[in-house]
This record gives C-alpha cells, sequence and structure tokens, in this order.
C-alpha cells in the first residue's frame, strides 16, 4: 500500500539493523519500512508519520528497551496509530511478558528471536497481519462522517450500528461549524440528517442500517445458494460455530441482522473469559473472533435478518425479511435473547435521547461531568457502571432488591465499591420519564416507603434481562414456554420423541425439533447464558453438524 509503512525499533544496532534488512527484503517495494533504536524516538517517528497524514500498518517492536520497554512504547503507539498491527521481538526467557502484552496492548504476536530463517519465522507472521491490516475498513476508506444531532434517536442508531460493526467514523453536530460546512458540501440541510458521508465522497441522507451496511463495505447478499451450514446470528455461538464450521471445510454462511459480536459486542470489560487475565473488551474480542471467522473463509452477511425456516427435502431454507431465501443442508440458530424494555410512562418516547438498552458505549464520552442512571442488579449493569464512572460525575445503580450480592459477581461488586463515584438504590424503581427533545427528568420510587421523587438527568441505560426473540421460528422447532429453542434430551416428553420426528434416532444433544437444525448459546433453552458457554456450544454444534451429515 503506497506511503504506509513497516516500523521496526530495537535498542540493539546490530539486532535493528538485521529485522528491517530482513523486513524491507521482503516488503520494501510496497511499504516503507522505519527503523528506530529506542521508544521514544520511535514514537517521534510515529507522530511525524500521522501528521503527514500516512499510515503505520506493522510496528514492530524489542521488549528489552532502556527508557521505555517495547510493552509502554506500543502501548504509546496505539494512541497514535490504534489500528497497526503489534508484534513484540522477545528472548526466550521473556515470553511471560509477552503473554501479559497480548492483553495490555492488544498485542497480535510475539515473535521469538532470532527469526531465522526468516521466510519460515517471519515472513508468514507479518504477511498475516498485513492482510489482516488492509482488510480493515478504516484503512482502506480512512474516514466516514456521521453528521447529525446530539439528541436524535436516529443520529443514535447510526452511530451505535457504525460503532458495534467497528466502522471508525467522525462524529460532528449538525448546529457546530464544521458540520454546516460539511452538509453544504453535500447539498443538504439539518432537515436530512442524520447524514453518512462515506470515504468515497457519497452522502446518505437518514440511511438505514442495509444502507449504511452495503456503503461501509459490509456484504448483504448472499454469494451462493446453497451452503453446508447456515449460522443465524453472529454473537460468540454463532462466531464459534462460523470458525468451527469453515475451519473445517463446510460452506458456511453467517447471518447477522445488526452488528457482529451480540451482546458481548457491547459489552465494556469481559473478566471472566478464559485466556483473558486482564479482561478484554467485547469490541476487541468480536474484531477477533470476526477476523478468525472471515480467515476460514465463512461468508458473512450483516443487516440480513432470517424470518423463516422451512423444510426443504432433506435441507432448510431460511427465508429474509426481504423475501430472498438460501438453503443449507444444516443450521446452527444462534441469536441470542434481547434487552427486555423498561416498562414505564414518557420512557418510550425517549428511546435513543436519553434512555438506551444496554451499554451504548458511544455515549459515554457525552456523559462528562453529568449525573448517570442505571437500571439493573446484574454484571451487565455492574459492568457499565464502572464504565460509564471514568466518564460521569456520578453513577446511580438503581435495583428492586436489598443488595447486589445475589444477582451481580462479588468481582464487580468489590469494584463498584472501591469507585466513590458510584451510588446504589436498592428497592428504587423508574415509574416515569419527561422531557421534551431528550430525557430531561427521572421519576423515582422507594420501594420501602412508595414515594415518588424526580431527579434532573439526561441519561438512563437499561439492563433488565432478557429474552429471546425466536417468535419467527413459529411451530418450526419447539420452543419453551418462555420461547427459548429446546434441543437434545429436553424434546423427549416421557422418552418419546417429538411429533413429526423422522429419523431412527434421538435428537443429537443440541439438535432442535427440526432435525439437522441446531441450537446453541443463549437462545437454547437450559444454556447458561455466559461467552464461554455460547462459544463452546457454536463449536459443540459443528461436530453435531457433521455427525448429522454423515448419518444422512
Ligand atoms: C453488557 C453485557 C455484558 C456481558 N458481560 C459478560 C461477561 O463479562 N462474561 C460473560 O461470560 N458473559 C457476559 N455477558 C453475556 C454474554 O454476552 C452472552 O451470554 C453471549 O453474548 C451469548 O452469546 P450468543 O451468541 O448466544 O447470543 P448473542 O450475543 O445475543 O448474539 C445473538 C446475535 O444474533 C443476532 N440475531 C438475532 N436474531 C436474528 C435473526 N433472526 N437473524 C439474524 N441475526 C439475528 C443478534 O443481532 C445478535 O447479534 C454480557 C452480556 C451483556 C449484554
Amino acid at each position: 500500500m503506497q506511503n504506509a509503512a513497516i516500523l521496526t525499533v530495537d535498542d540493539d544496532p546490530s539486532v535493528s539493523r538485521a529485522v528491517a534488512r530482513d523486513v524491507r527484503r521482503r516488503y520494501g517495494d510496497r511499504y516503507r519500512v522505519i527503523r528506530a533504536e529506542s521508544g521514544p524516538s520511535a514514537l517521534d517517528a510515529l507522530n511525524e508519520i500521522k501528521l503527514r497524514g500516512e499510515q503505520v500498518a506493522v510496528i514492530l517492536a524489542d521488549y528489552r528497551m532502556p527508557q521505555m520497554n517495547g510493552i509502554e512504547f506500543l502501548e504509546a503507539a496505539m494512541d497514535v496509530f490504534p489500528l497497526a498491527r503489534r508484534v513484540l521481538l522477545t528472548a526466550y526467557a521473556d515470553t511471560d511478558a509477552a503473554i501479559s502484552a497480548i492483553n495490555i496492548v492488544d498485542l497480535d504476536h510475539y515473535l521469538l528471536k532470532p527469526w531465522n530463517p526468516p521466510e519460515e519465522k517471519l515472513y508468514p507472521v507479518l504477511d498475516a497481519l498485513l492482510e489482516a491490516w488492509l482488510a480493515t475498513p478504516a484503512v482502506t476508506m480512512p474516514e466516514t462522517k456521521v453528521v447529525g444531532h446530539r439528541w436524535s434517536a436516529h443520529s443514535f442508531t447510526v452511530r451505535d450500528f457504525l460503532a458495534r460493526n467497528l466502522v471508525p467514523y467522525r462524529w460532528l453536530r449538525a448546529d457546530e461549524a464544521e458540520g454546516v460546512r460539511l452538509l453544504t458540501a453535500a447539498g443538504m440541510s439539518e432537515a436530512d440528517v442524520p447524514v453518512v458521508i462515506t470515504t468515497d465522497g457519497k452522502a446518505l441522507a437518514r440511511p438505514t442500517e442495509a444502507d449504511l451496511a452495503a456503503h461501509v463495505g459490509m456484504a448483504t447478499t448472499p454469494a451462493s445458494d446453497l451452503y453446508d451450514l447456515a449460522v443465524i446470528g453472529a454473537g460468540p455461538a454463532g462466531l464459534g460455530a462460523a470458525v468451527y464450521g469453515a475451519s473445517e471445510g463446510l460452506r458456511t454462511l453467517l447471518v447477522e441482522q445488526r452488528a457482529t459480536g451480540g451482546q458481548a459486542g457491547q459489552s465494556s470489560r469481559i473478566e471472566n473469559y478464559l485466556g483473558f487475565p486482564d479482561g478484554v473488551s467485547g469490541a476487541q474480542l468480536t474484531d477477533r473472533a470476526r477476523r478468525q471467522a472471515l480467515k476460514f473463509n465463512t461468508e458473512l452477511l450483516t443487516t440480513r435478518e432470517v424470518v423463516g425456516l422451512e423444510r426443504s427435502g432433506s435441507a432448510t431454507l431460511l427465508h429474509f425479511g426481504d423475501g430472498s431465501a438460501v438453503t443449507a443442508h444444516t443450521v446452527v440458530l444462534a441469536t441470542g435473547v434481547s434487552y427486555r424494555l423498561l416498562d414505564a410512562p414518557g420512557l418510550a418516547d425517549l428511546t435513543g435521547r436519553g434512555v438506551f438498552y444496554g451499554a451504548a458505549a458511544t455515549e459515554a464520552p457525552s456523559c462528562s461531568g453529568e449525573e448517570v442512571y442505571i437500571v439493573g442488579g446484574a454484571n451487565s449493569a455492574g459492568q457499565a457502571a464502572v464504565y460509564f464512572s471514568r466518564y460521569a460525575r456520578k453513577v446511580h445503580i438503581l435495583i428492586r432488591g436489598e443488595d447486589l450480592t445475589r444477582s451481580m459477581s462479588q468481582y464487580l461488586i468489590d469494584q463498584i465499591e472501591a469507585i466513590p463515584s458510584i451510588e446504589v438504590h436498592p428497592r428504587t424503581e423508574v415509574v416515569g420519564g419527561e422531557g421534551r427533545d431528550h430525557l430531561e427528568r427521572l421519576i423515582l420510587c422507594d420501594g420501602r416507603t412508595g414515594l415518588t421523587t424526580a431527579v434532573p438527568t439526561s441519561w438512563l441505560f437499561v439492563f433488565i434481562g432478557a429474552e429471546p426473540r425466536t417468535d419467527w421460528l413459529g411451530d418450526v422447532v419447539a420452543r419453551d414456554g418462555a420461547g427459548y429453542v429446546l434441543t437434545g434430551s429436553d424434546l423427549l416428553a416421557d422418552g418419546r420423541r417429538p411429533a413429526g420426528w423422522t429419523p431412527s434416532r434421538d435428537p443429537y444433544h443440541l439438535e432442535s425439533s427440526m432435525p439437522g437444525v441446531f441450537a446453541a448459546g443463549d437462545v437454547r433453552a437450559g444454556s447458561v447464558k455466559r461467552v464461554a458457554s455460547a462459544v463452546g456450544e457454536g463449536a459443540m454444534a459443528v461436530s453435531l453438524v457433521h455427525r448429522y451429515l454423515e448419518a444422512r
């Protein structure tokens, strides 16, 4: 890529020269290879590149350097070029430090010195990192701009959609000079906002999510009409199924109605997922999982909702919302759950204009210095409280119960107790919301006294549990009373197989009442509502898919 750089930094001049020489030999015709001999001088070089408006694709940093070690340098480098891929060069004795760097600086790779022969140890790593870097939307499309109103639900939806799909964008208010200038340049006015200006200069007035997806480079139409495996929903379970399915040679289609990552993508910090001792943000985990699925040739469709399943011979027809359909030999239902809405007068009209469901991380910087209210006592509410406390003057957690102990993990309770700006209000409910163009005050009710009070605030984030949105499945697969998909032995009432079941065997463990259609993750009746179990079930569903295909 013209003008993009690969930067290497090592304090040992001979090693520094050797790395740069090997990198230049293979990539010198396509990338500028820049060499530095200390962290501070490498940072100067990065800042200079930034000022020139150029890109950095990969940074290779030695771990043991005086002044600033490799991890400290990469952490600072992330602020300048967050999308550059990061590699730490280490001696064998430093592998522990390298492993901890995976979390601290979201390291892409650590490379043991010496890396000879580079054809085996260095180039395959750099090839993969450069390929991933080039596939990052922000690299090929430097800047998408969104012009809108601060308190517009549609403007929020657009920003939330772009953020959750990891599309970098610049947000400009329609009443600030730069916003006005852009609207004028696009021949539009405030009446057209939200306006999205894509990197190729197209201006989209009030775009739908499907318009946005198509214009920021996401696939929305299937390339084929027949797949071995169709996975519905790209949360952790769906991504897990897609990675295992595609890597094991199945032609795999992954269909997502909104944004990859599902609920996990909204988590500010997942602390209990195996392999991430320092936690990982939902966005990081999603980015990695999505890249992994795409690497194995999963076909990912975004903004496509599956609205029906139908048996078609030995395969299954998936119907989309626009009337089109694809066929798949097997299906994994990984549609998870969605937030339950808070039912109190005034709130519905203010949704997206001060009332938000889920963490709505895009809004956090706007809460700076303000009072934020969070409803809910489970881990998702706790994580959000910790996250918003970095911005807000005060975060109030409203819960119906006496305390958090029954609903929240102890590690989060401990974190909350240690943050003075978070206050927990037991036995308190929101009974109303008021405001003209956005939320201005909440009406709270004290469950002990029944007294109501009005509190001024523009921010309410709701986490009151979730339910499966499986109505679209109708009677095609058996569901429990709450709508969760029944699988395996749960389908055998008194030892009898489900109505209409044709195979001469019982349903496999994650198989639904429709043979060849499996369920994984939160949507499955009896599942553990966790990222790890969703990923595990996604992987397990694929092994059952193989068993199903072999036995047909
Ligand atoms: C804020 C928050 C924080 C959390 N923190 C943690 C944590 O720290 N640790 C932990 O273990 N768990 C955590 N969880 C729970 C965890 O995220 C879920 O258990 C996990 O995401 C479930 O994965 P899933 O793939 O089954 O479903 P989901 O993540 O719900 O994903 C389902 C996907 O399917 C899509 N979809 C739904 N219907 C359709 C359709 N008809 N067509 C196409 N696509 C469809 C949805 O848009 C969604 O993207 C958290 C949850 C939240 C909300």
